[in-house]
């Protein structure tokens, strides 16, 4: 049978920037949503699929700007096919698009990564759509290192960089402000395209501001890997919370960061400002066992992945799961929850006029989920990748 050109989405409660649409209608055409309104408003459209969504939330689709890997998959792996093969999963937890995110590596391991970016890009995912890079490391602070092997840690290097911004995907960058060397890639990077996050860092509350004053607005994982707050010395995770332009990101797996402080992030930065991530690597969709993490292992014991010094590593969090759990642990309506794993990230990379929301002219990236918000189906750009 020939595919129809057109989709209707109905009976389902659409999760719109303004409001929930209980019994709306979205009209997907091209690949975008071409218009979102009452069922009626459409008439019979002979030439559409229809998709019966009742009893399902329609929301758009996750986006997720910090993720390392998952079932097994590296994205240090430095392929493609790795690339895609981790899409295919985060798909099925509602993610529609991504950063594949490097770590702290040689510098051929991350020309390689982003080559396979770039690739991966080209070709398309068969999953979740790769929207370029984040690089976290190798410009960050020894004394802030987490999982990330300090033996490649490394000031930052203009002839290095501009080979990575050569590669055309770079769209956020981690670094450690409080580096001198690393500081002049600041308006390199806004220039060149990307956003700088500041993480991994040891940066004072004064040092953070000044970094916030040259361009930096994007804070990773916060409260993880940087200097915490305290009253007299409110280091980076106060100037984070405090700088209104400042996104930040959040491992929402109540292991990386208490309930109490998830609540107190979302209540300091609120939706249009937090930005859930997963920092998901290769053991999340498995369990326990060893795992690659770029050059390292990562041990994962009762579903918490740790490198052999101890420190946290990388999370087996799905942004299905970082949804339920800021809902649960946070007091958060859904509609905010969702806002912060959609819109609120595709705006901290810049992509939020086709990502993000379900809007008229944007991409059709649209998931359903059932009432205890388990992704059921996920469309990306118009094409059904998953189906529970
Ligand atoms: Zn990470």
């Amino acid at each position: 049978m020939k595919k129809k050109p057109r989709t209707l989405i109905t009976n389902g409660t659409i999760i719109t920037p303004a409001r929930l649409w209980e019994g709306g209608a979205i009209l997907v055409e091209g690949g975008r949503i071409a218009s979102i309104g009452r069922r009626d408003d459409f008439g019979t459209l002979p030439d559409a699929e229809i998709m019966d969504a009742t009893g399902h939330w329609v929301a758009p689709g996750y986006v997720d700007v910090h993720v390392h890997g998952a079932v097994g998959r590296d994205m240090m792996e430095g392929t493609a096919e790795a690339i895609s093969t981790a899409a295919t999963f985060f798909a099925r937890h509602g993610t529609t698009a991504f950063l594949p995110t490097s770590i702290t590596d040689s510098p051929e391991a991350i020309g390689r990564f982003l080559g396979a970016v770039v690739e991966a890009q080209r070709r398309g995912t068969g999953g979740a759509q790769v929207l370029g890079a984040h690089v976290e490391g190798p410009y960050i602070n020894p004394k802030m290192s987490g999982a990330q092997p300090t033996e490649f840690i490394r000031p930052a290097d203009r002839q290095e960089y501009e080979r990575w911004f050569a590669s055309g995907v770079v769209r956020l960058i981690t670094l450690a402000p409080e580096i001198p060397e690393n500081r002049a890639l600041i308006p390199y990077a806004l220039q060149h395209g990307a956003v700088v996050s500041i993480g991994h860092s040891a940066a004072t509350y004064q040092e953070t501001m000044a970094a916030v004053g040259l361009g930096v607005n994007h804070a990773t994982h916060t409260f993880n890997a940087m200097s915490g707050l305290h009253h007299r010395d409110p280091g980076t995770v106060g100037a984070v919370l405090y700088a209104d332009k400042v996104y930040a990101e959040l491992i929402a797996d109540t292991v990386h960061v208490h309930p109490a402080a998830m609540a107190i992030l979302v209540r300091a930065k609120g939706s249009g400002r937090t930005v859930l991530v997963t920092d998901a690597m290769a053991a999340a969709g498995l369990g326990d066992g060893d795992y690659p993490l770029g050059a390292h292992v990562t041990y994962v014991r009762n579903s918490i992945a740790r490198v052999a010094n101890g420190s946290l590593a990388g999370s087996l969090l799905t942004m299905d799961q970082a949804v339920k759990n800021i809902v649960r642990e946070t007091g958060s309506t859904l509609a905010q929850a969702v806002e912060r794993a959609s819109l609120t990230p595709a705006r901290s990379i810049d992509v939020a006029d086709c990502k993000g929301s379900l809007e008229p002219g944007k991409d059709a990236d649209v998931l359903l989920l059932d009432k205890d918000l388990n992704v059921t189906l996920t469309m990306v750009r118009g094409e059904i990748v998953y189906r529970q």
